[in-house]
């Protein structure tokens, strides 16, 4: 069972011990303390008496990515200490394994850094490591592809030493998570998200409640959102929640690809045994190009924001925004007693990707549409490719309509005092569906509530396009409650805890 090794870096003794006595608390079983952090004398007995959970001991130069500010001689000086006091492992950097000897218990780490890139002679690197006396190799390098992932976790595979091996920086995040996969004995993590002591880092919550690194193995399909930039992204909250809760072996990972890389990536993705993939900016199009079948939806949209293996390993691509944006909007219909968008007035506020995707969904359905959007020229083409009116940004409040749609991000974080349609254009029985999920209650739909208006959030839309996702990638049902109370809960202002296990979430 692969284990998460949480990295302490704090200047202070009595906040190591604090937080090293709280990570035992929350389940870690491994904890590196990094020396190099520590302003004064560090004080090995301290710091190792009674520990809660076995550590590896570390003390990094600036050059290995540490603060160490004193001599190098005494700097080996406290990693012998570190070993004849019996600590269970000690980190030495690949130049002076050889002037360390072996002693007692303690394995030994022989680790490699490399901030500026993942090198063409890896294997040449690995196998110099290996002739170390190494109990773990460690090998870390920067990502500048998405593909030096999958030539890190290749090395991982084939070692015949046990090693941890991933990249560093947002494109690495990838093998941070799948190392364990394919054999590393451990990945390392930080304290908390307030605490990234190297770029790209995940925080021990994130890597034990939301990823579940140590059920991750061998056989564990793999499933990811493709985007650039995808740090921010909340599909991982939510797929890796609906996986757990239904007892589904699998780990949703973010990825995030540049969109020159796309097919060439998902390519060399194949290694990690990725069965389905959630799409997003700016890579739909691209997506539906790689897909070997696509459904109608996407076709139509030009556009698709799911890639799924179906059982004879074709990718297929489907867009589940459309559904989802149209469920939506029937929730907000079916509140006022209207059962479908026939003859209903729609006007639709943007003209981007999520604007074209919903006003085909209103067009199929026999709505009434009017675009609009801030650019004209782009409103007015998307309205002429559609078949329907289209009114200019200005002119958008002395349109009737029945239901209004916002498709543009006005109202959204961190911009909450902003609304892209004024109180006093709205009127009683209009229906407000605001794409917008971040945050839940948004201006524009605050006021149109205050106007007696139904309401819908894009919170409604972005859980039910991933449960559709989810229903395409496991041919189950998602647990929809689940996951749009874990959502609302996660982006509340009120400071989201990850729950100890999913079912507390509903
Ligand atoms: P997009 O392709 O970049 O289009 C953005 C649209 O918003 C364009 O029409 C743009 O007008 C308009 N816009 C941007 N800033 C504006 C401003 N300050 N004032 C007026 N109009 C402005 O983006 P998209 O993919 O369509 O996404 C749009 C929004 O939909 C996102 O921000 C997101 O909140 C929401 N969305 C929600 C979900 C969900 O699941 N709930 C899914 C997808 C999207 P110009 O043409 O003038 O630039």
């Amino acid at each position: 069972m692969p284990e998460i090794c949480v990295t302490i870096g704090r200047t202070r003794h009595k906040m190591v011990l604090a937080e090293h006595r709280a990570l035992a608390e929350r389940g870690a079983t491994l904890v590196e303390l990094r020396l190099d952090w520590i302003s004064r004398q560090a004080d090995l007995s301290r710091l190792l008496q009674n520990r809660p959970t076995p550590v590896v001991v570390t003390c990094r130069r600036p050059d290995d990515g540490g603060r160490w500010r004193g001599s190098e001689d005494d700097r080996r000086t406290l990693l012998r200490q570190a070993i004849v006091s019996g600590a269970e492992y000690v980190d030495l950097e690949e130049d002076i394994a050889g002037a360390i000897p072996r002693f007692g218990k303690t394995k030994r780490i022989v680790s490699h850094h490399d901030f500026v890139q993942t090198p063409d002679d890896l294997e040449a690197i690995h196998a110099r490591m290996c002739k170390l006396d190494p109990d773990v190799v460690k090998l870390v390098t920067t990502a500048n592809s998405p593909q030096d992932n999958v030539r890190l976790l290749h090395l991982v595979k084939n070692a015949v030493v046990p090693t941890v091996a991933f990249c560093m920086g947002d494109l690495g995040v990838v093998s941070r998570i799948l190392c364990g996969k394919f054999g590393a004995p451990f990945t390392y993590a930080t304290f908390s998200q307030d605490r990234v002591l190297a770029p790209g880092q995940l925080s021990f919550e994130e890597m034990k409640r939301i990823y579940h690194f140590e059920k991750i193995g061998p056989q564990t399909p793999v499933y990811g959102v493709l985007g650039d930039p995808i740090g921010h992204s909340l599909s991982p909250l939510l797929h890796n929640l609906a996986f757990h809760h239904e007892r589904i072996d699998a780990c949703y990972v973010p990825m995030r690809v540049p969109a020159d890389e796309f097919a060439d990536t998902l390519r060399a993705y194949e290694f990690l045994g990725v069965q389905g993939y959630s799409v997003t900016i700016p890579h739909k199009q691209a997506a539906l190009r790689f897909a070997n079948l696509a459904d109608e939806s996407s076709v139509e949209i030009g556009a698709a924001n799911t890639l799924f293996k179906d059982p004879q390993g074709k990718w297929r691509a489907s867009n589940t925004d459309y559904a989802a944006a149209l469920e939506s909007i029937l929730i907000g219909l079916a509140q006022k007693g209207v059962k479908s968008l026939s003859g209903q007035r729609v006007l639709l506020l943007g003209a981007g990707g999520a604007a074209r995707a919903i006003g085909l969904a209103v067009m199929k359905s026999q709505g009434v549409l009017t675009v609009t959007n801030r650019t004209k020229a782009r409103g007015k083409t998307l309205a002429d490719e559609l078949g329907c009116q289209f009114v200019t940004w200005e002119n958008r409040g002395a349109s009737a309509c029945d239901v209004l749609v916002n498709c543009t991000p006005v109202g959204m974080s961190p911009n909450v005092d902003d609304t892209p349609y004024a109180q006093h254009w709205m009127h009683d029985g209009l229906v407000v569906f605001d794409t917008v999920y971040n945050p839940e209650n948004t201006l524009l739909l605050k006021e149109a509530r205050e106007h007696g208006c139904s309401v819908v959030s894009g919170l409604e839309m972005f859980v039910r396009q991933a449960a559709a996702q989810f229903k395409r990638f496991t041919g189950r049902e998602a647990p929809l409650d689940v996951m749009r109370e874990t959502l609302r809960r996660r982006i509340s202002p009120v400071r989201y805890q990850l729950p100890d296990d999913p079912e507390e979430a509903s």
